[in-house]
């Protein structure tokens, strides 16, 4: 593999003609610096570069955005106007937001280092349909009429929540924050969102063009810092009516903790996992299992929640899908993300990198077998790339099994018999997702009845839409992103009894 990149970009020069930085919180329709002056810096890990220094937010920040929510939300500009008007005014954002692919997909490649040419069609994309696709419902969604009889007519109706908080994670940035923005404003909220310190460029543009759709100022408002200064902030906030995380599990505990602690704010909360996918004895070909795990294990560099990382495979095909995956995952070259052939880009940050590196190095020591990859690769960029890595014959209850590690680390746990095999699934304390692969159709289905996830996928894996909801059990959480079931984490239910 080489250590530089084939084709050096001039990144600069492109930042230069497509992207504008804008670094400050983004309150009240207008960028504005930190009370406290304090800034941060953001590295792009395509080549340890400083990119941009971004205002760094604390209480003071935070409360002036939750006033001018709260304000907004109070006046009825967004909150009251007609749902049709809503949605006009949503789809002329997705509109604006569509035009800026090329900006939006370059600040997101440079700031995470995701392939620009994944940034620019899927995470935009995703965005853009989140938008429309809430858009669309406003008009259509309709309140109930109890069914109380002569005495009275009771009706039951929807109301937005008022002010909502939502933490975001770095590896989706665009995405993960529309599924929290869009229904959330679509039902008439106000919203703060406070991305990732890694990655505000994105979600400060969003905003401000949201401004420029038409949404009224403080309807969206950004603030960017730290997550235990403007995070803890933000969930400890007395004014905040509900707060909506992504992002790892104890950040998610400490969040409902700050709930309580405060205002006892709804909270929803996604927050990983360690997905299997089942291989069973009666599975299909399995160069097709193994090209789908390499996909769900490289895609964004393994840094997916919902990433397939603990393949389970009956003893009967271990040998095959080994050699099946060696292949597959030998297709994943880590590249500079700017070059539109990429696929797979650097881990997002340099911390990142080295706690993904310390889970590969303990997982050697404790005597995991070491199929492929595993080490730092294009050292001269001053990036953080590293190969996709596998591990086979893993004991399932080591740290490599049980942890959720955030970059391309799969093991390979042998078993014997469909009772093993869905009993290991569920030895984790995560229930995000699975996968299930058998061309016995009963045996897929039982064995995705009794796997614990929000999402089990039959013969494929991380096929995702808008039309269903996503979201995890036990320790990957609770709530719902995506689907018309998402509206009702930020609506409440009003009954009205009018007597006759
Ligand atoms: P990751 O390990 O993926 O970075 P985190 O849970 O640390 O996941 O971060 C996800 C989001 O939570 C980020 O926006 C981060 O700034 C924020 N965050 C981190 N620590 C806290 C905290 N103590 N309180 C509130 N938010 C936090």
């Amino acid at each position: 593999m080489n250590s530089t990149f084939s084709e050096p970009v001039d990144w600069s020069a492109a930042v230069a003609h497509s992207c504008t930085f804008k670094t400050s919180h983004f309150i009240h329709g207008e960028f504005t610096p930190s009370l406290s002056g304090k800034t941060f810096a953001s590295v792009s890990p395509r080549d340890g570069r400083v990119l941009a220094h971004i205002a760094a937010g604390d209480t003071g920040d935070v409360d002036r955005a939750v006033l001018s929510a709260r304000q907004t939300f109070e006046s009825g500009v967004w909150s009251r106007r007609s749902p049709r008007e809503r949605k006009r005014i949503l789809f002329d954002w997705a509109d604006l937001i569509l035009s800026h692919r090329e900006e939006l997909g370059m600040l997101e490649s440079l700031e995470v280092g995701k392939p620009i040419s994944h940034a620019t069609t899927n995470d935009v994309n995703g965005v853009v349909d989140a938008l429309r696709w809430y858009a669309e419902s406003l008009d259509k969604v309709y309140g109930e009429v109890a069914p109380i009889g002569e005495e009275a007519l009771v009706t039951i109706t929807s109301e937005p929540l008022g002010v909502i908080a939502a933490i975001v994670p770095w590896n989706y940035p665009m995405i993960l924050a529309a599924l929290k923005f869009a229904p959330a404003m679509a039902v008439g909220n106000s919203i703060v969102m406070k991305p990732a310190e890694q990655s505000s460029l994105s979600m400060l543009r969003i905003a401000e063009l949201a401004v420029e759709a038409g949404i009224p100022a403080g309807t969206l408002n950004v603030v960017c810092g730290l997550g235990a200064e403007a995070g803890a902030a933000l969930s400890q906030h007395m004014d905040v009516d509900k707060i909506v995380f992504t992002g790892s599990g104890p950040v998610g505990r400490l969040i409902q903790k700050y709930a309580a602690e405060s205002n006892g704010k709804a909270v929803q909360i996604e927050a990983g996992g360690k997905s299997p996918h089942v291989v069973f004895e009666h599975a299909g070909p399995l160069d097709i299992v193994a090209e789908r795990v390499a996909f769900s294990l490289c895609y964004n560099s393994g840094q997916t929640c919902s990433a397939g990382t603990r393949v389970l495979v009956a003893r009967s095909r271990h040998e095959e899908l080994i050699e099946q995956l060696r292949k597959a995952c030998s297709a994943w070259i880590p590249q500079d993300p700017l070059d539109p052939l990429s696929t797979m880009g650097p881990i997002a940050s340099e911390l990142q990198l080295e706690r993904v590196t310390g889970f590969i190095d303990r997982a050697i020591d404790s005597g995991s077998e070491l199929v492929m990859g595993g080490k730092r690769v294009l050292l001269d960029s001053g990036g953080f790339y590293l190969e996709p890595t596998v591990f086979d014959n893993v004991q399932n209850h080591l740290e490599i099994a049980q942890e959720e590690i955030f970059g391309p680390v799969l093991c390979v746990i042998p078993f014997e018999g469909f009772d093993e095999g869905v009993r290991l699934a569920n030895q984790t304390r995560y229930g995000l997702a699975a996968s299930v692969w058998s061309d016995n159709l009963s045996e897929g289905i039982r064995a995705s009845r009794e796997i614990r996830a929000g999402m089990v996928w039959v013969n494929t894996y991380q096929r995702s839409d808008i039309t269903f909801p996503f979201g995890g059990v036990k320790a990957s959480g609770h709530g719902r992103d995506r689907s018309l079931h998402a509206l009702a984490e930020y609506s409440s239910l009003k009954s009205t009894w009018l007597n006759l």
